[in-house]
């Protein structure tokens, strides 16, 4: 036990829910659903690929404000359709709609996420702060079973700002009663995560499970969550 802390703030998707295996199977559920997908595009893994070339260049353009949630919904799959000759509004309206309804259904965790949560629920306070859709990521945590171990879950969409401003970690201190000194931030994404925890002081690790080189000057960095028994 680490005794500098009180309170651990996780984010959700890439670090305790495993997104990548969740989507992809989300994403072949809906091949099986919509049998136009079946009929109009050749190769399933393929669609998949430039689904997510498509998905990650927008996001990039939701998180700066340019494109709202609902154009980011749809204009990612309007996007990959057009780039195999279908161009079906009807269709790009219900995969929109289907990917959201699946996907929070999808229950696959990192393989250590139950094991370290128990290891750290009987030392810490713990929380979640993620940037998403509240009604989604709710859906995700309950579905999971791992509600029981956060004492909060701060959705972006609840506090009104993303990581990584300020303002979500101040909301979240504010809510859970932590103070920045005492609270330690755990989370995979650098420009969110890493930089909101760094912009308010907070101290953090930088969980990397790919070990994706880059040039950051990080405080602690994992690649699988069970080595933060060593830090925690
Ligand atoms: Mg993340």
């Amino acid at each position: 036990m680490n005794n500098k802390y009180k309170h651990i703030f996780f984010d959700l998707d890439h670090t305790l829910w495993d997104f990548e295996s969740n989507s992809h199977e989300t994403l072949l559920d809906m091949f099986e659903e919509f049998s136009v997908l079946k009929t109009g595009v050749n190769d399933k893994h393929h669609f998949i690929k430039r689904y997510y070339h498509h998905n990650e260049i927008y996001w990039e353009q939701f998180r700066k404000g340019e494109l709202s949630r609902e154009e980011l919904r749809h204009i990612r799959f309007r996007t990959t359709l057009n780039e195999f000759d279908i161009d079906d509004e009807e269709l790009v309206k219900q995969l929109a709609v289907s990917y959201l309804e699946i996907l929070p259904t999808k229950t696959n965790l990192f393989h250590d996420t139950i094991e370290v949560l128990d290891y750290l629920t009987t030392k810490y306070s713990m929380h979640i702060i993620t940037n998403g859709f509240e009604e989604v990521q709710l859906k995700k945590i309950v579905n999971t079973g791992i509600g029981k171990y956060f004492k909060y879950i701060i959705t972006s969409e609840a506090a009104g700002s993303q990581k990584p401003e300020p303002a979500i970690f101040r909301f979240a201190m504010q809510l859970t009663n932590a103070e920045i000194k005492n609270s330690m931030f755990v989370g995979d994404s650098i420009e969110a995560d890493i930089n909101g925890a760094k912009a308010v002081g907070m101290d953090y690790v930088f969980y990397n499970p790919k070990k994706t080189p880059h040039k950051e000057k990080v405080m602690y960095e994992i690649s699988a969550l069970s080595e933060l028994k060593k830090i925690l």
